[in-house]
Parts: C-alpha cells; structure tokens; sequence
C-alpha cells in the first residue's frame, strides 16, 4: 500500500455477487455500467476518496438539477454525458467510479430520505450508461449480472416474427438483436398492458424496452446493499473507521454543492430588513419558511429545530445579526420577556452568526437537510410537501389559489415523495409561469430566484397572496 494510502476496505457494507468476482472479466460492458457487487479492490489516498465522491456527488446534483427543472430524457442525457467528462474522466475511471459510489453508499445509507436519494440518481446515471452501450455490450453486461434475460437468435427470431410484429409492428428494419427474452413473470407491467409478446414461458422484450427492467433490477441492488450499509457502517465507524474514513462520510452526506448562502449579504442590494420580513414571507418564502413563519407569528415561539431552520434562513437572505435579535425578540415578547430571552434565546441567535462558541459560520439548511427532518408534535419544521397531510396541504395550496389540476399535479408529486418538484411548481404557479430552470435544491434559492423574477420585470411580482398558517 503506498504511503498515506488507505484500502478501501468496504467488504462488510456490500451485498453478495451471485456469480463471484465478475469485474475481473473488465469487458467494455463491465467498465462502463456496473451493480457494483463487489467492493472496490483499490488502495486510495484520503484526499482521492474525498475529491472522486465530491465529484461524483457534483454529476449526480447535476443529473437531479436536470430532473427537476423537467428536462427531457435527450436532454437529460446531454447533460449526464457533459457531467461525466467533466467530473468523472480523469486518470482511471473504472477506480474513480468504484470508489466514489460505494464512498456515497456509506454517505448516504443513514436514513430513509438520503437512500431514496442516492438510489433515484444513482439508477438516472446507470440507465444512461447502459443505453449508451451497443447491443452485444449490453447482452455481455446481461450475462455479467446473471440476469435472467436469454437473447433470440437468428433461428428463433424467424419462428416467433409473427407474433412480434403483431405486439411491436412490421419493421423491415427489425433483426433478431432487437430483441431480448426475459421470464414473462419478470415484466408483469408490460405483460397486462400487452406491450410484449409471450411464447413458451418467455416474454420477447424490445431492446428498447430494457432499460427500465435493468434499471429496476440495478435499483432494488442498490436499495439492499444500502440497507445492509446502514446496519453494518454505524460499527465500523465507530471502531476502525473512527480517524480515516468516518469524518468523511459524516462530511459527505451534508455536501451541498449549489451557491454558498452562509455569508449574510448585509449590504447587498436584496438584504433583508426587519420592516421587510411579512412582506417578503407572502412574496418570496418557499412553504417551508412560511409555515415556519406564521407558526410563529400565531405562538410567539417556535421550538429549537424550528428556530435553526428559521433563523439560518433568514440569516441567508441578509438579515443582520442585530436586526434578528430585534426579530425573534419581538415575535416571542407576549411569552418571552427581556431578561429570560436574553439568557435563553440571544445566545443561540448570536452562536448561528459565528459570534459565540467556536464562531463557526453556520451555513443556511439545504432541501435535503430540511426534508430529512421530522418534525414532533408542536414543531413546524421539515418540509411542508413531505410533513403536511394530504388535505392540509390542499388547503394549503387553495390559499396560495393553486387549485383544480394544477392542485392535483402538486398533491401528486408530493405522495410520490417528490418534494423539490413539487415545491418547483408551486414557484412556477405563483410566478406567473417562470420555471426555475436547475430545479429548487435550497430554500434560499427559491427566495432568490423569487425575488429575481420581481427585480427583472415588476409584472412578474409573484402572484403569492396572502398566507394564513394551516395548523397540522
Ligand atoms: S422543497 Fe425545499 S424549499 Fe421547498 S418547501 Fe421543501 S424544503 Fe422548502
């Protein structure tokens, strides 16, 4: 091992390769997609694994960007592809890649939102990668992953054509390497919708009809070998991972890699005045921070988590240390009076400044941090989209007078656990049809590409009217 080098000794966080040590066969195939089943075999320094799992984690927020903003699948290709050169070429790019993603698994199997994550982009990245490879690439991976999927030659193609042609209509063009053969219990969606044709037990899959079955089968991989990690990664961090690996996974998982909001923006021209605050809160704040807000407008408190996800906000969008003194003194003067606020409440203030303790620079939460959280009874922090019931959020919505399909298309993306698109098309709604084109990833993006839309054009103030607390 070379000095200052550490193995990458991730034996216990992975699951088991049904066919043993495949990646030794380094087909074209092997090197470009992989399950990656086995654990990376690869010394690296620290500083290696530090740099290929940020760089992995900047194409994967660049892919999700992607997402969000509704690219489409040509465009969300595009952009893997510019990503991938630029992050992801350099030096070795089997070890680059081995050991960045199973660097994020550890990252990232701690809770149920951050897996989630990790697997929907992971599985946008793979299924790029494996369209990219040609038919005998892809029949080789197929094989390499002891997939069930048999592939039609020449002989049988000529016997089933036929009936392929009456599922998958007459083409010239078409040969037997357009197609693959799968169990038919592999793909029930295609079999009730009639999208395949069944012969013999098998069904006769479109080669452009595999992506989604491999991407499933690479997906539920992923999704184990996770739950595994986050069984096994608390030990080994605990123990023999303390100094080396440990601080950098804890690091890691709290990457964001969008703009900086920790530095207050005291005198830029879109800093925040105490005067200000209800009117941009109707204007400007995403659901978070509303709620957040008129919470505490309604209880003249707001419990611990409450106040960090609040006040670093605010923080972001430029308001003073004094001045949020002034804020969170006045909001819980009914409760609160001066002594017993100064004593309780003006520490903390000043600690999310960097002016107490060890003066560190808090830095406002991302999207993920506030999704990841759950609020308890008497809280109102988290992520509305997420903590919200499915009728307080329709209330919710009908106050901001999205209502009808609109509403539906909200709720919808919400259940199916897309917070951030769905908060993206709340910020379209009610900014007169402005689509934020990388998606929301920040709340404090949302605020400034809000105010943004009302500095370039007045007409295009937001449509956001008046919000009145929905109370859990
Ligand atoms: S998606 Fe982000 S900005 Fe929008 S409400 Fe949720 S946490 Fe806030």
């Amino acid at each position: 091992m070379a000095s200052g080098a550490v193995s990458t000794g991730f034996t216990p966080i992975h699951s088991g390769d049904p066919k043993g040590a495949k990646q030794k066969q380094k087909t074209r195939a092997a090197k470009i997609v992989s399950l990656y089943a086995q654990p990376p075999p690869y010394d690296a320094a620290l500083e290696e694994l530090e740099t290929f799992s940020l760089d992995r984690l900047k194409v994967l927020r660049g892919i999700e960007r992607a997402r969000l903003s509704n690219s489409s699948e040509a465009d969300v290709r595009k952009k893997t592809k510019e990503l991938l050169r630029k992050y992801a070429s350099e030096g070795d790019e089997l070890r680059r890649d081995q050991i960045s993603h199973f660097m994020l698994r550890l990252a990232y199997c701690q809770t149920e939102d951050l897996r989630r994550w990790l697997v929907d982009q992971e599985a946008d990245l793979f299924k790029v990668r494996f369209e990219e490879l040609v038919h005998k690439e892809q029949k080789d991976f197929l094989q390499e992953i002891d997939l069930k999927v048999g592939v039609v030659e020449q002989e049988e193609y000529e016997r089933v054509k036929s009936g392929l042609s009456v599922v998958h209509g007459k083409s010239s063009n078409a040969t037997h390497r357009d197609f693959f053969k799968v169990p038919f219990e592999a793909v029930p969606s295609l079999v009730s919708t009639r999208r395949v044709f069944l012969h013999k037990g098998w069904a006769y899959v479109g080669a452009n009809q595999m992506g989604p079955l491999v991407v499933g089968h690479f997906k539920a991989h992923l999704r184990k070998a996770l739950q595994t990690a986050a069984k096994s990664w608390p030990h080994v961090a605990a123990t023999d991972e303390t100094n080396r690996l440990a601080p950098i996974v804890a690091f890691l998982s709290k990457q964001y890699l969008g703009p900086d909001y920790s530095e207050v923006k005291a005198n830029g021209s879109s800093a925040a005045t105490l005067e200000e605050i209800p009117a941009l809160s109707r204007s400007h704040f995403p659901l978070c921070m509303k709620h957040l807000y008129n919470s505490l407008q309604s209880n003249n408190h707001l419990r611990h988590q409450g106040r960090m996800q609040f006040g670093l906000f605010l923080k972001g969008i430029g308001l003073p240390l004094d001045s949020a003194l002034q804020f969170w003194k006045r909001a819980f003067a009914p409760k609160v009076q001066g002594d017993k606020f100064d004593k309780q409440y003006a520490y903390n203030i000043r600690h999310n400044y960097g002016k107490e303790g060890k003066r560190a620079d808090y830095t406002p939460y991302t999207c993920m941090k506030v999704i990841s959280s759950t609020p308890g009874s008497g809280e109102y922090h988290g992520c509305p989209y997420k903590t919200f019931s499915e009728s307080n959020l329709r209330a919710t919505l009908q106050q901001l007078h999205i209502s009808g399909s609109d509403q539906k298309q909200v709720v919808e993306l919400a259940k199916n656990h897309h917070y951030q698109l769905a908060c993206g098309k709340v910020f379209q709604l009610t900014h007169n049809g402005v689509v934020a084109d990388e998606g929301i990833n920040h709340p404090n993006q949302f605020y400034d590409l809000s105010r943004q839309c009302c500095s370039k054009n007045d007409a295009l103030a937001p449509a956001t009217p008046g919000f009145k607390l929905t109370n859990e």
